[in-house]
């Protein structure tokens, strides 16, 4: 296993049994506050300890590209076997960065408007591949506000290393981050909401509702047709009744497929009994797909019909889309 999946009892039983415990927590220290990635900028570990340690390399993964668009930030990360993620930096007129990490190489969903979606699945990210897309934007961009699980990979359906990671990350050893610092964001698995709900309601929740058209909606996110949104709904309430914060409802605004009155009306109708707000984000291009991006008066008329039927709506605005660091882009490299 990666030193940066482990708890710090893991470090100190796997990696420095026959030291003292504080060992331990000195290599955390610098991994988390220091920017340690190799074993020689423990600076407070003695030379023996250093030459003598089993994993030089603290990092598994490497940063093997870096596109930047204004205060935007997406990094192309190699990680052990040659397989590749992307993470974003998103920085806000208020500069509050928020850290988008990704959870699985590819995706399995298969959401058609998605470019991670046609990548297919490779595999699960281990809990240190998590941790080390976080480190790399602090350590070379400063400290993140919040993260948000929205990069390539469906979260839910790596949900153990997501839920470890933020953990890790909450750990007063570590960064000490509250879980409402945290967002996972789903594309509707019923069994995952649940779970969410079990582990840490405190957690946010960011659910891709898209459409609410029960018939339109497995056409366009294959996952729908075993998550139908009624199910999708009472796990959504349950996420609350347990102590849940406001949900997001994402929804990528797809011209022609979930922008009629009809569709803006129905929003307004899942929307009821919970606490919510929908995230209108006009689709990012992507080559090859068979969709364009709304016009601005197309964008204002949904907003409108969405008002018009009380659904509480911010609009996303396209940040990083040139560098294809935007919802939806991610796996262009
Ligand atoms: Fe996977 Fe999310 Fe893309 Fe859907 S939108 S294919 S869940 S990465």
């Amino acid at each position: 296993m990666m030193l940066t999946s482990y708890t710090l009892e893991e470090l100190h039983q796997k990696t420095l049994a026959d030291q003292p415990k504080f060992r331990a927590k000195q290599l955390w220290q610098a991994l988390y506050h220091h920017k340690a990635t190799h074993v020689n900028d423990i600076h407070v570990w003695p030379a023996a300890l250093r030459e003598n340690f089993s994993q030089p390399n603290l990092f598994s993964s490497k940063i093997v590209k870096t596109l930047t668009e204004d205060k935007q930030v997406k990094l192309v990360i190699e990680l052990h076997d040659q397989r590749r993620v992307e993470t974003v930096l998103l920085v806000d007129k208020n500069d509050r960065k928020t850290a988008c990490l990704s959870s699985q190489v590819g995706c399995a969903m298969g959401c058609t408007f998605c470019k991670t979606g046609t990548l297919g699945l490779t595999r699960n990210l281990e809990v240190g591949e998590i941790i080390e897309q976080f480190l790399f934007l602090q350590n070379n961009y400063g400290t993140l506000d919040n993260v948000v699980f929205m990069g390539m990979g469906e979260p839910t359906a790596n949900l153990l290393a997501v839920l470890k990671t933020i953990r890790l990350l909450g750990d007063k050893e570590s960064l000490h981050m509250s879980p409402r610092r945290f967002t996972i964001s789903t594309c509707g698995i019923t069994s995952g909401i649940r779970a969410i709900a079990d582990a840490n309601p405190q957690i946010g929740l960011a659910f891709s509702l898209v459409t609410a058209n029960d018939e339109k909606r497995p056409i366009i996110m294959p996952s729908a047709k075993k998550n139908p949104l009624p199910e999708l709904k009472s796990a959504l309430l349950y996420y609350q009744q347990k102590g849940g914060r406001r949900i997001t409802l994402e929804m990528a605004l797809l011209p022609d497929y979930n922008m009629s009155k009809e569709d803006a009306r129905k929003v307004a109708q899942f929307g009821e009994g919970l606490e919510y707000i929908a995230n209108i984000i006009p689709w990012n291009p992507v080559a090859g797909l068979p969709y364009r991006s709304p016009t601005q008066e197309e964008i204002d008329q949904f907003s409108d019909w969405l008002e018009d039927f009380g659904v509480p709506a911010t609009r996303r605005y396209r940040r990083a889309s040139t560098i294809a660091g935007a919802c939806g882009q991610l796996g262009e490299g």
